[in-house]
């Protein structure tokens, strides 16, 4: 009899022990045990002879899911290594990654796969014997004809209300459905044929292939249609000649994903691809896993959470829009995805392609320092669709109203006329007001560190997020007297309203998080934006990604002063980069497009960048001012949250902790406690404790020695609390 560590979804950073009463089960497989009264489902990390626990107080499992392949000893691997990199307990780590299905305790099997082909008799009568009214049996039919066999999920692809069309073929003995054994071809449709690569692209490709297979992180930067994706499908192609090898792309938000798909799709006809993200039901995402990890999905495609995927035979990863904020993962284990992705190239000794057009400072650096080795296309790959010419309305001059300057609602009511369409973009995200002087653009800066003082309008005082620094708002600006002070980002919540106000003809659409949540909303916006039932979009950042609207010739820029003047100081290079995406939209194809951008500060380095498309130069001063101040990428970051419903056992424990702290921490610096902007989010007190390091080593090595205590301290009455390595967010 053997005693088995077993991973269990619970807060303990530790493994259980269990017996095994000869099951047979294997390392990396799923056990249901009894744990308290309830039973829970783990899986198996090892065997070992002993036990801290006496052997007649173990108890056996209950069961051992044998049919199922084991995990494979490379995910074990990486997975073990994120739970020690971002603390967070080993068993959490392990269940937290797995498809919901896995976490149940019904074994997991892929269903027997049903194709559909032709018969005989639907073979001799041919396409012709269908009548023409019959639009989606034809379609079937002549999908049949070219591809053979075809398994269901192809069909949906094809065509959503499939299944009527086919029965109706099938009752007249045309067509028949077989059982399919081993992979099948993926599509119907003639591939695409690959684009000849202009000659970046085809340097950029050249310098990947003659590298090799081996391990070697690149950063693809190409501005927004300069053919980045064309570059991933022919670097796909080659590496996928090799026999039985699989390629992981990783995408941001569920937005962009169904188009990359049918590209990918209409790309590689022949190959099985598999796409794992949140909206696909609890079925589709264990089928998907395990056609991953049996090898048969030669291409795996998917958000954040399918990094940890496991592949029979990596090959290649690849990171589109790496420095997309959506990597990161924001609660339980908080990982970025990018960098779990290279981690993970590192251990399968596979290359890594990160692709932006304005990379996060973080890979930058790294490409500037040599580490990742960065290639560059220069130039849009559609040579007629050229950029968008950028203005800035000076905010100072013509006074929006509502949120709206004059000249920007003139400008939508042009296009409104003629029948152009036009995108209010909306710039929100972890808002945090700054006090600003419109006169002399003097914000409130922080005496103790070189960040920003947040604006707490309820206690009328100013305080700083990163050291914890405080103090009231002044009556005036120091440094040009005018009495004027406001917080930024005033006016901009009834835009909406004005809007249908001032155009009432026009069509409006808000887009956000929470009008698209609905599981095709995202679809059935983009098929209104291209059938012209749209007249405005308004939106956040959802919108600046990826679509192709080829009416849209305006986009509109709100609020932008605030991010510019943030006391987070990412907010600039996230702006940078989603105005620059947001330009994208606008004048795709042959209607040339103009971005118009509301600012206080038209003269600031960003907007110079931004009218010259030069990231480069961008990234540099950020740089320089990262550098500074001593800002990650030039230090390193973990943030210590707690919350409880009530403000004081928060305090208590923050306080404790920091105390702590001071025991180890010679080689990193442990700043106060401070409240966030959100004192008080969804009935709980937070408070946080940011800490930097001048190497990762040093962070963790402090973590390692805090995070044990952490856990032993008292908690009073229920503080919850986390570490977050490499926060994005503060
Ligand atoms: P990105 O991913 O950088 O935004 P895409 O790969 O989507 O760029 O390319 C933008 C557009 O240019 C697409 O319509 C694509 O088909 C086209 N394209 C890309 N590369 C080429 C090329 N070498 N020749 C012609 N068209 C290209
Ligand atoms: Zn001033
Ligand atoms: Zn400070």
């Amino acid at each position: 009899m053997t005693i088995l560590r077993v991973a269990l979804d619970v807060p303990l950073a530790r493994l259980f022990d269990y017996l095994d009463t000869g099951s047979g089960v294997q390392t990396g497989q799923r056990v249901l045990v009894p744990f308290g009264r309830r039973q829970m489902i783990g899986i198996v990390m090892g065997r070992t002879s002993e036990s801290d626990m006496a052997t007649d107080r173990l108890k056996p499992i209950d069961r051992a899911f044998v049919e199922e392949p084991p995990l494979p000893a490379a995910t074990l691997k990486l997975l073990k290594f994120c739970s020690d990199y971002y603390h967070y307990p080993l068993g959490q780590t392990m269940l937290g990654v797995l498809p919901p299905r896995l976490r149940e305790a019904e074994p997991a099997r892929l269903p027997q796969k049903v194709g559909y082909r032709l018969t005989a008799s639907g073979i001799a009568s041919g396409l012709e014997a269908i009548p023409a009214r019959s639009v989606l049996q034809k379609k079937l039919f002549a999908a049949l004809q070219e591809a053979e066999v075809l398994e269901s999920t192809v069909l949906s692809t094809i065509a959503s209300g499939w299944r009527p069309a086919l029965k109706q073929l099938i009752d007249k003995g045309w067509a028949e459905s077989i059982e399919l054994t081993g992979p099948v071809p993926g599509q119907a449709t003639t591939p695409h044929a690959a684009q000849t690569l202009n000659a970046d692209q085809q340097q950029a490709l050249e310098a990947m292939l003659q590298a090799g297979s081996g391990f070697n992180v690149w950063l693809l930067y190409g501005i927004t249609g300069s053919g980045k994706t064309e570059v991933y499908m022919h670097l796909l192609e080659a590496m996928l000649k090799e026999c039985g090898s699989q390629a992981l792309v990783l995408v941001p938000e569920i937005n962009l994903t169904p188009q990359l798909e049918s590209r990918f799709r209409a790309r590689f006809p022949q190959q099985t691809i598999v796409m794992l993200h949140s909206q696909m039901n609890e079925s589709e995402r264990l089928h998907g896993w395990l056609r991953a990890q049996n090898g048969e999905a030669r291409i795996v495609i998917g958000t954040r959470l399918s990094v940890f995927t496991p592949l029979a035979k990596p090959a290649v990863i690849i990171v589109d829009e790496e420095h997309d904020a959506s990597y990161k993962q924001q609660d339980g284990m908080r990982y970025s995805a990018r960098d779990v992705a290279i981690m993970r190239g590192k251990m399968a000794d596979v290359p890594v392609l990160l692709g932006s057009a304005t990379p996060s400072l973080e890979s930058w650096h790294n490409a500037q320092e040599g580490r990742y080795r960065l290639l560059t296309l220069s130039q849009r790959a559609v040579t007629s669709a050229a950029l968008p010419a950028i203005h800035c309305i000076d905010t100072r001059l013509v006074r929006p109203e509502d949120g709206i300057s004059e000249p920007l609602l003139k400008a939508m009511e042009q296009r409104l006329q003629r029948g152009e369409q036009s995108l209010l973009f909306i710039n929100r995200r972890g808002y945090s007001p700054v006090l600003l002087c419109s006169a002399c653009a003097w914000v409130a800066p922080c005496t103790r560190c070189s960040a920003r003082l947040v604006v707490h309008l309820r206690q009328r005082r100013l305080r700083c997020h990163h050291c914890g620094h405080e103090q009231r708002i002044p009556p005036q600006c120091p440094s040009c007297g005018n009495p004027d002070l406001h917080p930024t980002g005033h006016g901009t919540q009834r835009l909406e309203e004005v809007l249908a106000q001032r155009l009432p003809a026009a069509r409006i659409l808000r887009v956000d998080r929470d009008s698209m949540r609905r599981k095709h909303a995202i679809k059935e916006m983009t098929a209104q934006v291209h059938a012209n039932e749209v007249d405005i979009l308004v939106g956040t950042q959802m919108l600046a990604k990826g679509h192709d609207f080829p009416n849209l010739t305006l986009v509109g820029v709100i609020d932008t002063d605030s991010a510019l003047f943030s006391p987070d100081f990412r907010a600039a290079e996230r702006l940078f980069a989603q105005l620059m995406q947001v330009a994208g939209r606008a004048g795709r194809a042959e209607k040339p497009g103009v971005v118009l951008i509301q600012t206080n500060f038209p003269d600031h380095l960003l907007f110079h960048a931004l009218q010259r498309h030069d990231f480069a130069d961008f990234a540099a001063s950020l740089l320089d001012e990262r550098r500074m101040a001593h800002f990650p990428p030039y230090c390193h970051e973990a943030l210590l949250r707690a919350e409880a419903t009530d403000y004081e056992p928060v305090r208590a424990f923050m306080a404790r902790a920091k105390a702590a702290a001071r025991d180890f921490s010679r080689d990193v610096l442990v700043y106060d406690p401070v409240r966030p902007q959100m004192e008080r989010l969804k009935g709980m007190e937070r408070e946080h404790l940011l800490i930097q390091a001048d190497s990762r080593k040093a962070l963790q090595q402090f973590l390692q020695a805090l995070v044990p205590l952490l856990r032993e301290m008292p908690q009073g009455t229920k503080v919850r609390w986390s570490i977050d390595v490499d926060p994005l967010e503060y």
